[in-house]
């Protein structure tokens, strides 16, 4: 419907309409307004399968309606496959549909702060470019179907741990760097219909009231044009969230609908405000209804098939010794493991899915015709060795020529609505592994977790699978892949510390009362480990296959621009095994250490390419100014800061293959800096005065430099530097050394300009104080 017939709609509907359309009629659906005909809208969980309700019943977790369930987000963030993500948005889209679902309650983009968060399954990375492609191509995907996606949820909203009452209290530049910036380039990217308020209070103030982020931030900077959802119970205050922009409260309230009638009685709302969050709340139920289409026929199996190709796209091989893997469909092979026959394939709480069928390894196994003996080896009940099943499951191991064990965490250690508290894998299972370790030289991990768990074991398999949650196929797509009809091509979208206490946000992570303080800022997983060069278990990006890629030819189209500039980079990548695979080339961009404290690298851009043996591609990226910005907090904006940046081409965070440098000359920024003789040299030239008192200066210095003996005539002849020859910025850096392009070697001309403008007093004959402070006075004004 028409953005003017909206308003129309609007101006006729009554005040106590008004504030009835702005909470929900039950859990899951709009109010409608019969006297106008205006008709509801259904929405449902979210974000890996469709949680709808049968009837229109409220109610919270019964009666879902039988559905697919994909992998979830940790998993399919692993495939780093845009394509794959599209295609499981418009399967989905087709889903709601068959199910009379407008708008289905995901993505989940919140940034992965700790390993803890119960809810991190339901969330993509802890890099905020791959939360931003994964979530831009599922929503694309969906809408593509006229449904819409609900991005959640806004934000900073980090654990589970008192989530309703935390305030995240985190600093402007880490919010922009990290914790928005996911949300900001799918909003951006791929318009999602709809944005869902977080429970959590953002320095102070709770999400659904944050006027702040809501709209001048959502609505007025980044164009957001949607409904803003809150999360369900998520509004404190009824008036301040329609104040604030939260346009639909969820799930019924009816109760506090009069609290908004009220208020604009007595003044305390306006009309106007109301109107608003109206016509956000008709334009989406308009949407969704016109683009209804009943009887579509979603076919459950061709979900399920879709299940089994994302599963198998986004596992990740985390150790393969002596290339055990793949397995041949032949001789004795043990499946140890209850998760070899009831696989743990999704998180608890909303999302949970009724799978409407569960593909075991185990039954994988048999359709596919490989024989396999299989013991349950441990229990799932409770974390205790279970002696019998333990003898039972070494005896097997040794009589056989190979064993996998499905392990990994149960439903009760992870969850929405609490977190982790250690990243430990049940005791029984990690005694499971080292016993059959022991007896077995062939033993095989596969592991089912939505998060990262420590591997005290790890030297001892050959080799270890990662299927995260992988969605109600997952046995067919594990077997795929251990047998190799399957080549892994997952990377890991978040780092495995070695211990929890390594994580950066270890100290600070539960918070203090309802205070949680973000402590270790921008320096988030890998942006943390990378700049510490501190050893994970296994790094960010990280992934083995069956065959093995080489890079070559890294190519710049420049090596200077600036910051207004486009870069483009391209490098070739060779499949140089004998299988066919594919390829997640990562591109990290490193600045050379300047004035603000940066992490060492960050992802830039990625691309996931597929190769036959001894086929070569070359992947192209382009980068323009926020591949190289940080956010500067005096300016309120992105800034390139001057200097020499690495393009790093990396398998991982940490494994960078090959680099090539570019120099960026940026609009510099000069701030509220106030100019007096304890301002440094470096500072002074940023101003476009104290840039030409230098120039203007510059041989005079090198003449005091000469008289005072801090270099030698003989070592300017050496350099072939005539008397009378123009002074440049070179010239010096020669006589005084560079930093010699090591990060961290402060020598020579870095020395220099940071050192007082005075100093110039004593090398510059002519140069007075008073010259000085009369420039910076000119300089102030
Ligand atoms: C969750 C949301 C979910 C909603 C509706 C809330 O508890 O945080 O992610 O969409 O419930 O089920």
């Amino acid at each position: 419907m028409q953005a003017a017939k909206i308003k129309e709609l609007v101006n006729q509907l009554t005040l106590e309409e008004k504030a009835g359309l702005c909470s929900g009629r039950d859990n899951w659906f709009t109010k409608g307004v019969e006297r106008l005909g205006v008709p509801i809208l259904r929405m449902s969980d979210g974000p890996n399968g469709l949680r709808t309700q049968s009837g229109e019943l409220s109610g919270f977790a019964q009666n879902c309606m039988p559905a697919v369930c994909y992998p979830t987000a940790c998993a399919t963030a692993a495939s780093f496959d845009r394509e794959l993500l599209r295609r499981e948005g418009e399967i989905l889209g087709n889903e709601c549909r068959a199910f009379d679902v407008q708008l289905i309650l995901g993505p989940g983009v919140n940034i992965k702060r700790s390993p803890l968060c119960g809810r991190n399954f339901e969330y993509f990375s802890e890099d905020p470019m791959v939360a931003t492609e994964l979530a831009s191509a599922f929503i694309h995907g969906v809408q593509s179907q006229g449904v819409g996606a609900t991005i959640k949820h806004f934000f900073a909203n980090n654990q589970e741990y008192r989530r309703m009452t935390n305030s995240s209290e985190v600093d402007e530049r880490t919010l922009r760097e990290i914790y928005l910036a996911a949300f900001e380039g799918a909003v951006k990217k791929a318009k999602p219909w709809a944005v869902m308020a977080s429970y959590n209070k953002i320095n102070g103030t709770f999400s659904t009231e944050n006027k702040y982020y809501l709209e001048d931030l959502l609505r007025k900077e980044w164009g957001f044009e949607g409904l803003v959802v809150s999360d369900w119970g998520a509004t404190h205050n009824r008036v301040a969230a329609v104040v604030a922009g939260t346009d639909l409260t969820m799930p019924a309230e009816i109760e506090t609908d009069v609290e908004l009638i009220k208020a604009v009685e007595d003044g305390a709302l306006e009309m106007s405000a109301l109107d608003i969050a109206c016509e956000n709340i008709l334009t989406l139920v308009y949407m969704g209804i016109e683009n209804r289409k009943p009887n579509t026929e979603f076919d459950y199996e061709s979900g399920h098939k879709f299940a089994r190709e994302a599963a198998g796209k986004s596992m990740v091989l985390l150790k393969n010794e002596n290339s055990i893997l793949p397995l041949k469909k032949s001789g004795r092979i043990a499946f140890i493991g209850k998760f070899a026959s009831v696989p743990r394939y999704q998180g608890s709480g909303s999302s949970y899915i009724n799978s409407f069928k569960v593909t075991s390894a185990l039954d994988a196994a048999a359709d596919a015709g490989i024989t396999v003996d299989y013991v349950e080896g441990y229990s799932i009940k409770e974390d205790k060795t279970d002696d019998k099943l333990l003898a039972e499951a070494v005896t097997i191991a040794q009589n056989s020529d190979v064993a996998v064990i499905f392990a990994g965490l149960t439903e009760q250690m992870e969850s929405e609505g609490f977190d982790r508290k250690h990243l430990n894998m049940p005791a029984c299972q990690n005694e499971l592994i080292e016993a059959i370790s022991a007896v077995q030289p062939n033993t095989i991990i596969v592991l089912h977790n939505g998060a990262p768990i420590v591997m005290p074991w790890v030297n001892k398999p050959k080799a270890i699978l990662e299927t995260y949650l992988g969605g109600q196929a997952v046995g067919a797509a594990t077997v795929d892949v251990l047998f190799g009809d399957v080549n892994p091509s997952g990377r890991l979208a978040e780092s495995f510390p070695k211990k929890l206490e390594d994580n950066p946000s270890y100290l600070f992570y539960f918070g203090e009362g309802n205070r949680v303080e973000y402590n270790e800022k921008v320096f988030v997983g890998y942006r943390y480990y990378e700049s510490k060069n501190m050893e994970t278990l296994f790094p960010f990006g990280y992934g083995l296959s069956y065959t093995t890629f080489e890079y070559t030819n890294l190519n710049l189209n420049k090596t200077q621009m600036t910051d207004d500039d486009t870069l483009l980079v391209s490098v070739d990548v060779t499949n140089t095994g004998s299988v066919a695979g594919k390829e997640v080339v990562q591109l990290y961009v490193a600045p050379k250490k300047g004035e603000i404290i940066r992490p060492a690298r960050e992802l830039k851009g990625f691309e996931k390419i597929s190769l036959q043996p001894g086929e070569t591609k070359t992947v192209t990226f382009q980068l323009s100014k926020r591949a190289f910005a940080y956010w500067n907090i005096e300016a309120h904006d992105w800034y390139v800061e001057s200097g020499d940046f690495a393009i790093q081409i990396g398998k991982d965070s940490h494994d960078i293959v090959c680099e090539e440098k570019v120099k960026i000359t940026a609009k510099e920024f000069i701030g509220s800096i106030e100019y007096n003789t304890n301002s440094t040299i470096g500072e002074l030239v940023k101003h476009p005065l104290g840039k030409k008192f230098w120039e203007d200066n510059r041989s005079k210095f090198v003449i005091g430099l000469i008289n005072n003996g801090m270099v030698k005539q003989d070592q300017l002849d050496t350099m072939g530097i005539k008397p009378g020859d123009k002074v440049t910025d070179e010239i010096i850096k020669k006589m005084t050394g560079d930093t010699g392009g090591h990060e961290n070697d402060f020598g020579g001309m870095e020395v220099m300009m940071s050192q007082p403008v005075t100093i110039l007093l004593g090398f510059i004959s002519d140069l007075s104080m008073q010259d000085l402070k009369s420039l910076f006075d000119v300089m102030n004004q």
